[in-house]
């Protein structure tokens, strides 16, 4: 095996570096279960905010803003357990298959991102290992707990997406998003179109793919889990206010859809 040269590197992480991802609820009782891959903004001390003035981590391509607020209210609704990862998508996108040509972006959004430029192979497999493979891996080890207990599982992978992409407005509150398995998506996208104030995205503003996501098929699709990508638009959630609403238009929504999932899962 080739040496990596990895152990010639600085540690990616720092004593003052936070931890890659935050738990909530472990011992939620709730059936849903809400990963957030983009919720966090951080990049570690030793990074330098990849050579970006903050505003730019600020905004969409920094992260999802208002995931974390909204995914954490949802969670102590629901009592649902929860994961929150903490470091910027342009340190690595937590949700993009290893091979992806995004994982580590060098632009996003029209920002050259400097901190990403050059990488060379050691560089690139320790983001991985000190932070895509421990989140995968804790996400792993409560779904193997589950299957183990028979704990039944509804995957919900929490995100937000910006209202402007290349010039147009998007017109979507929110989009759900979904691969090969429909089954929640399909319900969800029902749902939330009979609230009959929401214009919803079927695979939108996204579609789903196994060579551009991770989550849907690694945890969703490869587990034969009823599972959902929810993306919600981040002007409605970017305040207290708004991440409060959703999150209870989210759990009155997922309460009612609950015992109809559950028996999908059980098909
Ligand atoms: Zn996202």
């Amino acid at each position: 095996m080739a040496d990596s040269g990895q152990h010639l590197l600085p540690p990616l992480l720092d004593v003052d570096d936070p931890a890659v991802f935050t738990v909530h609820n472990p011992h939620g009782a709730s059936p849903f279960l809400l990963l957030a891959d983009h919720a966090g903004q951080r990049v570690p001390a030793a990074l330098d905010a990849l050579g970006l003035p903050q505003h730019e981590l600020d905004r969409h391509i920094g992260w999802d803003i208002g995931i974390a607020g909204t995914t954490r209210e949802l969670a102590r609704r629901l009592d649902a357990w929860a994961i929150e990862q903490t470091y910027s998508r342009l340190l690595i996108d937590c949700n993009r298959p290893l091979a992806s040509p995004t994982l580590i972006p060098e632009t996003s959004d029209g920002t050259l991102v400097p901190g990403n430029a050059g990488l060379t192979e050691a560089q690139r497999q320790q983001r991985i290992d000190v932070i895509h493979t421990p989140y995968h891996a804790r996400i792993n080890a409560e779904l193997d707990r589950r299957r183990d207990q028979g704990i039944p599982t509804l995957l919900v992978m929490m995100h937000s997406f910006t209202p402007a992409m290349n010039g147009s407005q998007r017109p979507w509150q929110a989009g759900v998003l979904y691969h090969q398995d429909t089954r929640f998506a399909h319900a969800l996208l029902r749902t939330l179109r009979e609230e009959g104030d929401l214009v919803v995205g079927d695979n939108q503003p996204y579609s789903v793919s196994s060579t551009s996501d991770y989550a849907v098929p690694m945890h969703g699709e490869a587990r034969g889990l009823v599972h959902v990508e929810l993306e919600i638009r981040q002007d409605l959630i970017a305040d207290t206010a708004g991440q409060q609403a959703w999150a209870a238009r989210l759990e009155r929504i997922f309460r009612a859809m609950q015992s109809e999932l559950l028996q999908l899962q059980l098909q």
